[in-house]
């Protein structure tokens, strides 16, 4: 690591790390910078906070108990976006049977990508068809004529 970077990194000024970690992809600063120690957890929440408000994603008045109150906006990232790439808005809910319920969800790009798909096989996932915003997975015209699907295994 670059010495500077290095400085950057170590220093105690908050405003400074919010101005590096606002650089850095949701992916990244969710998988490799906030569970580095609490200290840069606290800061990117401050960069997850934007991030969420410009989605328009709003933490409930109420949390329930799944949403941590040291990272509520880290746990709300989680609860909203895709999975699979961990920056799109996930719109397909991913369960374990088709009446089960919802353990997390994936956005169009990902269900259809072969990585993911193969990830879903191998766990004996299905995921809806139909999407959160009611947006289906498949073009309308595909399924014009035929009986609507919801629910589809992988
Ligand atoms: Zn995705």
């Amino acid at each position: 690591m670059p010495a500077v970077l290095d400085r950057v990194l170590g220093t105690e000024n908050a405003d400074l790390l919010v101005a590096v970690f606002a650089q850095c992809e949701p992916r990244v600063l969710m998988m490799r910078i906030a569970p580095v120690c609490r200290s840069w957890a606290a800061t990117a929440e401050v960069v997850l906070r934007e991030l969420c408000a410009q989605r328009r994603w709003q933490l409930a008045r109420r949390p329930r108990g799944g949403l941590s109150s040291l990272t509520p906006y880290r746990a709300l990232w989680v609860q909203r976006a895709c999975r699979g790439c961990c920056d799109a808005a996930g719109d397909y809910a991913v369960r374990d049977t088709p009446r089960g319920g919802t353990l997390f969800l994936l956005c169009r790009a990902c269900c259809v990508s072969e990585r993911v798909l193969s990830l879903l096989v191998h766990q004996q996932l299905c995921f809806d068809t139909l999407g959160l915003s009611g947006r289906p997975l498949q073009n309308e015209s595909k399924g014009k004529g035929r009986k609507r699907r919801r629910m589809s295994y992988v």
